[in-house]
């Protein structure tokens, strides 16, 4: 343990807790304590169930005294209670299993495989949907060929568009890509509640959210509106992508969402004599799987056909079923879909504050 790590401990030590009289930490109410060398601080506060109204005062409590301490620029504290299942309310009601699409960095064909991953969905015969969250870079409108505006339905919802067996909605579709890109955190924030408060899905069996990249904002604010049944995360094999993909396990883990599972994308090439050809090393997201704890879903190669079917905004998976890509990626999902019911955790319902 750090130096730093044990003084901020000890700051929250000094915050007792109602209920056992002793401090916060030394009471178990701290999780995932994190300092990061930037500044940044996080950590969930965990309080009993039906204590969440009492401990939304030391929640911020607890903020401002991390926030006093030398050496920190911010504070993330989110307060979670267990109340039972986490209940779907408004346009998501009627899903059964909401899954997020993450990576650590942009550009690891996180977008790519989320579309091709619900099209898989759906080729299994599940009812599914596909949210595209990437608010400062949402892709479904290129991927799937979407040029027209979703219509709205009563009361100030809106209506997923539907293609390619899908129903679908991203923000790209309202408004063009270029000016979602220049949103700030408030915004980009303020438009993902919109995306999950307002579209009405219907009943679905799979909803895939294609999340923005990283661990910020768009992403907590996600965690703690909908109760997910877990999440996939995306990376290439390289060393310095695997770092980042630890930062997101964390993050999952720390609000209690199971990860049904690591893909290694961009895996290898093969070569026309049917060798594989492993550009950026191999085996680097397995290995990192591994030491995590977390299933290890598949890898996709590299694949020209895919790329080019992306771009013309015709998914591979429904376009050229029977190619090996597509088969992968139906193998893929049936992994995760595995993973559901034997990773489901008790979720809590994480009350924000
Ligand atoms: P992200 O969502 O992570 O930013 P994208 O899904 O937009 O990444 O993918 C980035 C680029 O890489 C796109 O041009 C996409 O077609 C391409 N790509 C992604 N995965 C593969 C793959 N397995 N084989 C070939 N090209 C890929």
């Amino acid at each position: 343990m750090n130096n730093r790590l044990a003084q901020l401990q000890e700051r929250l030590d000094a915050i007792e807790d109602p209920l056992t009289g002793k401090g916060l930490f030394t009471s178990g109410r701290i999780l995932g304590l994190d300092w990061r060398d930037d500044g940044k601080v996080s950590f969930t506060i965990e309080a009993p169930a039906g204590e969440a109204a009492r401990y939304a005062k030391l929640r911020d409590r607890a903020e401002a005294d991390a926030r006093a301490m030398k050496g920190v620029t911010s504070v993330v504290a989110v307060l979670t209670a267990h109340e039972g299942p986490p209940r779907q309310t408004g346009g998501i009601a009627k899903v059964k299993h909401i899954i997020a699409i993450a990576s650590a960095k942009g550009g690891v064909g996180k977008s790519t495989l989320a579309v091709n991953l619900a099209c898989a969905f759906a080729a299994l015969g599940f009812k599914t949907g596909l949210l595209d969250l990437d608010v400062y870079g949402p892709s479904a409108p290129t991927l799937l060929g979407v040029r027209e505006k979703p219509a709205p339905g009563p009361d100030k919802t809106i209506l997923p568009m539907e293609v390619y067996g899908l129903k679908t909605m991203s923000i790209g579709y309202l408004v063009d890509a270029a000016s979602a890109m220049i949103w700030r955190g408030a915004m980009a924030t303020s438009a993902v509640r919109q995306m999950i408060d307002e579209v009405v899905w219907g009943e679905l069996d799979m909803l895939l959210i294609d999340m923005p990249p990283g661990t910020g904002d768009v992403q907590l604010t996600l965690v703690q509106r909908v109760g997910l049944a877990g999440a996939i995360i995306i990376s290439t094999p390289q060393e310095m992508a695997l770092a980042d993909v630890r930062r997101g396990i964390a993050m999952f883990d720390k609000t209690r969402t199971p990860v049904l599972g690591v893909v290694e994308n961009m895996a290898y090439l093969e070569t026309p004599d049917g060798g594989r050809q492993h550009l950026f090393g191999e085996g680097g997201a397995r290995r990192t799987a591994a030491e995590a704890g977390v299933p290890f879903l598949g890898e996709m190669p590299i694949d020209i056909q895919l790329r080019i079917a992306s771009d013309m905004g015709h998914p591979l998976v429904a376009s050229a079923p029977n190619s090996a890509t597509a088969q992968r990626f139906r193998e893929i999902a049936e992994a995760a879909r595995g993973n559901i019911a034997r990773l489901a955790k008790p979720a809590p319902r994480i009350s924000v504050v």
